[in-house]
């Protein structure tokens, strides 16, 4: 596999930190599965974060916290985490196996030859994640987006005006960017992607798809 479109650093550091919105974070750890470089790098990020606590003054711990905290570890597992989620059949490759115990939703259509499934987080996040599946050689028509939205490759590949991104390549689209990817022949195009906002469709066809695409 070979990857060229990666996360900039500043989002691979705010991954390492935890700073980033749940939502983002499934992105961000997509990437990291197929990206060894990406993985050393956010490895590295949280070496120098847990140098600099070390760095930190040490704070006092409330009183009885250590003795919460033995006590904890006696008690037996809460029943939630011994129960595993049924992991969702016909899943694409290349998840993080933590996600792969989200809930999914069905496939659905959204527009000719494309389609997309919900994927549930466990907690409420300002990014939303689903997997997005088109067919090959379909052109998504032009768009641009009220939010920022992050997109992994997991299988297929497409093109826009930055490049060609193939499985393992991670694309940034916000605001400011408009483009027309065209997805390549070959095996159908599944992304998992995170998006804040809406996507937003010009054009009449765009218009009359648009109730279509509020998922
Ligand atoms: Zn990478």
């Amino acid at each position: 596999m070979t990857i060229t479109h990666h996360p900039d650093e500043e989002m691979l550091a705010a991954y390492a930190a935890g700073a980033l919105d749940l939502g983002q974070h499934v992105a961000i750890a997509t990437h990291l599965a197929a990206c060894g470089r990406c993985r050393a790098f956010s490895r590295v990020c949280e070496c120098v974060g847990g140098a600099m606590l070390e760095d930190e003054a040490p704070a006092a711990l409330a009183e009885g916290a250590l003795d919460r905290a033995l006590r904890r570890l006696d008690a037996p597992a809460p029943a939630a985490s011994a129960k595993t989620q049924p992991v969702a059949d016909d899943l694409p490759p290349g998840l993080p196996a933590f996600v792969k115990g989200y809930d999914f939703g069905p496939w659905r259509w959204i527009a000719p030859r494309i389609h997309v499934r919900a994927i549930a987080l466990p907690e409420p996040s300002p990014t939303r994640v689903l997997l997005l599946r088109s067919a090959p050689g379909t052109k998504l028509i032009h768009h641009e987006h009220t939010g920022v939205e992050l997109t992994c490759v997991l299988t297929g590949a497409f093109s826009h005006e930055g490049g060609r991104y193939g499985p393992g390549d991670f694309d940034l689209g916000d605001p400011s960017v408009e483009h027309e990817p065209h997805i390549e022949a070959g095996p159908p195009c599944i992304c998992l992607v995170a998006m804040q906002g809406d996507l937003k469709f010009g054009g009449l066809v765009g218009r009359l798809m648009q109730p279509f695409v509020s998922f």
